[in-house]
């Protein structure tokens, strides 16, 4: 059996987009291409981002799609013990300190350090922020090629934990894929420029780094990414095969027009075989996508 394990990782911001299906289609390709499992995480860390009954119009959408994920699905709402674990660990080694710093204090541009070495004031409210080296980090993208970024001119010392208590993104998607066993990330490109912060946490947290596939992202007539903020418009479960068609043309598989309106089971059978990542244009494109 593969050892190969994708999985799909969602914010319930809103339901899913034709840009948002294309990523759920490619990692769900990619991993069963490989002979491999596929996961489902829903990444509702986040209260004022998540939108009530978007959940679960997301597994209804992927179920439509044929998508069918291999065992529970996992919430990051409910893995805060999980998340307070690591930041311990991170503290234990010394390599996260408490910053009261506001985001005015900040401004613009990498984080200038200012709390690295003082001790913050008593009833602050508190983030915590893992201390960056001046290395630079290198990933090894399958489709973006070689992406490299010096975390402390890029970002700087970064928050793992916010002040309001919240986990923030980049340390709980690292612990919930080492924990989840994922091996191969296939996301989109908008995610590239977040990797070598999570690849530095995966190295201070000693877990391995997988292998990355940032998806092109899918643009509107405006050349905006496809988004809740550009107002995508929301895929309907009941347009499914028609979505998932054009999620294929995306990515480089044009099925015979013979199988437009095909179910999608019959669809996802004809591109599993001719799966191929390699084929996919590396850059975000516009697409025009008929709901
Ligand atoms: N939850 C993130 C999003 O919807 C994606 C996380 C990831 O793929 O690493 O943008």
């Amino acid at each position: 059996m593969s050892a190969v394990v994708g999985r799909f990782a969602p914010t319930p911001s809103g339901p899913l987009h034709f840009g948002s299906v294309v990523t759920a289609v490619g990692s769900f390709l990619d991993a069963r291409a490989q002979g491999g499992r596929w996961l489902l995480r829903i990444d509702d860390l986040d209260p004022p981002r998540i939108e009530t009954g978007a959940s679960e119009h997301i597994l209804a959408t992927l179920e439509a799609l044929g998508l069918e994920w291999d065992g529970e699905v996992v919430y990051q709402s409910r893995r805060g013990a999980a998340y307070r674990h690591a930041v311990e660990r991170l503290a234990s080694a010394d390599l996260i300190y408490p910053c009261s710093c506001s985001r005015r204090e900040i401004g613009v541009g990498p984080y200038p350090g200012t709390c690295r070495d003082s001790a913050p004031p008593p009833d602050a409210r508190l983030a915590w922020r893992v201390r960056v080296d001046d290395l630079a980090v290198t990933i090894d993208d399958c489709l973006q090629g070689h992406y490299t970024q010096r975390l402390a001119s890029h970002c700087g010392d970064f928050v793992i934990l916010r002040a309001d208590d919240v986990t923030a993104y980049h340390l709980a998607v690292v612990v919930d894929d080492a924990w989840q066993g994922v091996t191969h990330i296939t996301r989109g490109s908008d995610l590239l420029e977040s990797t070598p912060q999570q690849v530095y946490l995966q190295r201070l947290l000693g877990v391995p780094t997988p292998r990355y596939a940032h998806l092109p992202v899918v643009l509107d007539e405006h050349g905006d990414k496809l988004s809740k903020q550009s107002h995508a418009p929301a895929v309907s479960p009941a347009n499914a095969a028609l979505t998932l068609y054009q999620a294929l043309e995306f990515l480089a598989l044009t099925p015979p027009r013979a199988l437009r309106g095909a179910p999608c089971t019959e669809l996802l059978a004809w591109a599993l075989p001719r799966w191929r990542l390699a084929a996919i244009a590396p850059q975000a494109r516009a697409y025009r996508f008929q709901s």
